[in-house]
């Protein structure tokens, strides 16, 4: 095998197959004398940083080296998925390092969300996963809500050091660095790409007032997430756009509801409750009764029950049904990376499906 080039940028192994993957150069460029990455290409000439991925291997490669940097630690998780977008061991990694929690997306929550009901549920959730930020914070890096307030703590808490920003694909990593740059920079500075020092990190370095660096590490793909049992051209369905709007079901115990085919949920026993279904407004809710639900499942799924459409329905894992019994009112049951449903009455029994990988559990209602 003919052994590929270095990007001079963040020192990437150059690769000409894969967008979307570390490293990626057009073939062309090959013929060059000293390449560079579409990655660093983009930063360097339109201080933009755009989106790349990295095997779990090569995650645990990085996540070893920064355990060997001193600086901030900033992980960013995806408000609306955060099981399916949290990075399970980085604790174990981080060393002595202070890592701040940023939650994204937060503008797609509904309006009757309590945003300090969320952070404080974030926190426990932290913490029951090893995790002990020295912060939690909400931010919408989309539309920049937040965002000042964001990196005032990174300069509070960095302390002069270097600031590490770390996460899962699809989190809004690069919209959140990418406003940074812009608050950083304003229009026009150039930025420039260096190798890590003494290590190939493949990581790109944003440099700070004062000498020390943001960087930018490759996001990882978190397999059990919802997200990666979809064709792209079908996840526009389930990845809210706008802030979510609610929507009532009454049922009585023996109904059920589908999301698409994505997930399913029964009112297995109880008195009549209401049940508020949280998920991207588009997703169509289907509703009948449990004793005919798996029929209907297995005949209509990818037609009546879409998305996933026939086309790709082969490639959801099959739905695997976790039963709750819910003791107090305001519950909600969680599908990550799809929504959640919250239970409005106390002591029903219910039981939520998603495909098998996909976390579901419940938490004390975020309303
Ligand atoms: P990365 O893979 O973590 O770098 O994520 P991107 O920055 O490419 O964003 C992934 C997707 O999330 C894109 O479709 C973004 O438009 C969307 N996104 C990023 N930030 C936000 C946000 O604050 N709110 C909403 N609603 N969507 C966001």
């Amino acid at each position: 095998m003919v052994e590929m080039p270095q990007c001079i940028g963040c020192g990437a192994v150059i690769q000409t197959e894969n967008k979307d993957e570390l490293g990626y150069a057009p073939a062309s460029s090959l013929e060059k004398e000293t390449i560079i990455c579409q990655r660093c290409f983009r930063l360097k000439n339109y201080n933009e940083i755009q989106p790349v991925s990295l095997t779990d291997d090569d995650f645990l490669r990085i996540l070893n080296g920064l355990g060997e940097q001193q600086g901030l630690i900033v992980k960013i998780v995806d408000i609306f998925d955060f099981n399916g977008s949290w990075l399970p061991g980085l604790h174990r990694f981080v060393g002595k390092n202070p890592v701040l929690l940023v939650a994204n997306k937060v503008d797609l929550l509904p309006k009757s969300v309590k945003e300090k009901k969320v952070i404080n549920w974030l926190k426990r959730e932290a913490k029951a996963l090893g995790l002990k930020p020295v912060d939690v914070m909400l931010v919408s890096a989309h539309k920049g809500r937040g965002m000042a307030e964001v990196v005032e703590a990174i300069e509070a808490y960095r302390n002069g050091k270097d600031v590490f920003v770390v996460g899962c694909t699809n989190v809004g990593k690069s919209t959140f660095i990418n406003r940074i740059i812009k608050q950083a920079t304003g229009e026009g500075e150039v930025i420039t790409t260096s190798h890590f020092p003494g290590t190939t990190l493949d990581m790109i370095e944003i440099p700070l007032d004062d000498g020390s660096a943001l960087y930018d590490t490759p996001g990882i793909i978190n397999h059990h997430q919802m997200a990666h049992y979809l064709d792209a051209s079908e996840l526009k369905y389930i990845m809210p756009k706008k802030e979510i709007k609610p929507k009532v079901y009454q049922q009585n115990a023996g109904q059920t509801l589908f999301i698409g085919a994505l997930a399913r949920f029964d009112f297995v026993q109880g008195e009549r409750s209401a049940f508020t279904v949280h998920v991207a407004n588009d997703l169509p809710i289907h509703r009948t009764k449990l004793e005919k639900a798996d029929a209907l499942y297995a005949e209509h799924k990818g037609e009546l029950l879409a998305p996933p459409s026939k086309e790709f329905i082969e490639q959801l894992p099959e739905l695997v049904r976790h039963e709750f019994s819910i003791k107090e009112a305001k519950t909600d049951i969680v599908f990550s990376g799809l929504g959640w449903i919250t239970a409005q009455h106390a002591n029903v029994v219910i039981a939520a499906y998603a495909p098998k990988g996909v976390q579901v559990f419940i938490r004390p209602s975020l309303i």
